[in-house]
């Protein structure tokens, strides 16, 4: 049986990635809706390629030039955040591949798991921003979460066969991003083209530059203990420069399960798809003798402080993992377009994470008007 997809973020790195499995799979894999932020040249290519029936562009100034361009084909064109929360419930999609950037994500995967869909979640910042929303919704719903990012891929393929087996520690891999072996003193005059140079892994700028201040890390360990059901304290990250092991469980008995591969995130966008099998692929394959050592280091908190305040935010729970995300976007932004320092992005967060209003028992409403008030704050913390 063909499955139909619907894919969040298909121009982005993990949307064209995920097309890539779609194409080399189409006996299994079919796409039935494309939603794109506002890259419609891309996406004006991908609806040729694919022949979805709907595509859906996020920024609605685009809809008049996209519709215009496939208007020769049998394809619903729509635009706005409505219609990508519209889209995700329609009848015939199997699974929602959900990879936005950003807190953008939060309102269709919501939707998505209220129709009870198959989500394969390479969005993390949905999680981080309202996990516990997230994780009740889609036990209501019966909506499997099956996630994309690699490490939580790795913890989930570790997971497999051990049913109610107690999870004694989660260890969570880092490649340690681009700065891994500077000083912190080199690290204060680091620019984002430096920071956008990551030694193992294409993706987009947003999460490059979050791997370069390790609050991508930090996000993972909040996803991960969403996922998984693992309290912060269980979840130890780990700096591994090959990024060969993608993360590892250790059990009650003292066991580690770990996984372990070429860093290519085909492989676990397919195994998300294709879960529980495996289907067979062509992706380059790990040569542990070419690879010959595999290095572990601990994390140092100096250079990396980002991955303390993700412990924090944890710790308080609430709203402030949200505020946490929104001040986030704000500095990374602000680091990208040069009006803020590398350093600075994390004290604007711990600022805003101080400023910001407690609500202990968040509701989705609460979230958005977090978010809001959240990003005002850390953006009066610039210049
Ligand atoms: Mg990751």
């Amino acid at each position: 049986m063909v499955k139909q997809l619907c894919i969040l973020g298909s121009t982005g790195s993990i949307g064209t990635q995920t097309l890539d499995v779609v194409r080399a799979n189409p006996d299994r894999y079919s796409v039935y809706a494309l939603c794109a932020h506002r890259s419609v040249d891309k996406l004006i290519g991908q609806a040729r390629a694919f022949r979805p029936e709907v595509v859906c562009i996020a920024d609605e100034s685009l809809y008049e030039p996209l519709r215009e361009a496939l208007s020769d084909l049998p394809i619903k064109v729509w635009a706005g955040a409505d219609a990508i929360a519209q889209v995700v419930t329609m009848p015939s999609i199997d699974i929602v591949v959900a990879a936005m950037v950003g807190y953008a994500g939060l309102r269709p995967t919501m939707e998505a798991i209220k129709a009870g869909k198959t989500i394969a979640l390479a969005n993390k910042e949905t999680l981080v921003v309202a996990g516990e929303i997230i994780c009740e919704l889609a036990q209501k719903h019966h909506a499997p979460i099956l996630p994309v990012d690699s490490e939580h891929s790795a913890i989930f393929q570790s997971l497999a066969g051990e049913d109610k087996n107690e999870i004694e520690k989660i260890l969570l891999t880092a490649s340690g991003g681009p700065f891994r072996t500077f000083t912190r003193e080199q690290m204060q005059t680091v620019t984002a083209t430096e920071a956008l140079r990551h030694p193992n892994w294409e993706m987009g700028a947003k999460i490059t530059i979050d791997s370069a201040s390790m609050i991508n890390k930090g996000f993972e360990v909040i996803e991960a203990k969403w996922l998984f059901g693992v309290p912060v304290e269980k979840i130890q990250v780990l700096i591994h420069p090959q990024s060969i092991v993608h993360s590892a469980v250790q059990f009650a008995d003292g066991a580690i399960k770990a996984q372990l591969g070429a860093p290519d995130m085909r492989l676990p966008i397919q195994y998300a798809l294709s879960y529980p099998e495996r289907l067979q692929s062509d992706f380059p394959r790990a040569d542990l003798f070419e690879i010959g050592h595999l290095t572990f280091e601990q994390p140092d908190p100096a250079k990396f402080p980002n991955l303390s305040l993700a412990y924090e935010a944890t710790r308080r729970g609430g709203n402030i993992p949200c505020v946490l995300n929104a001040a986030n976007e704000v500095v990374n932004l602000a680091f990208r377009e040069g009006r803020c320092r590398f350093f600075q992005m994390s004290e604007i967060i711990e600022q805003t994470m101080a400023k910001a209003d407690f609500i202990a028992r968040p509701t989705y409403d609460d979230y958005v008007a977090t978010d809001a008030a959240a990003r005002r704050i850390a953006e009066s913390f610039i210049h």
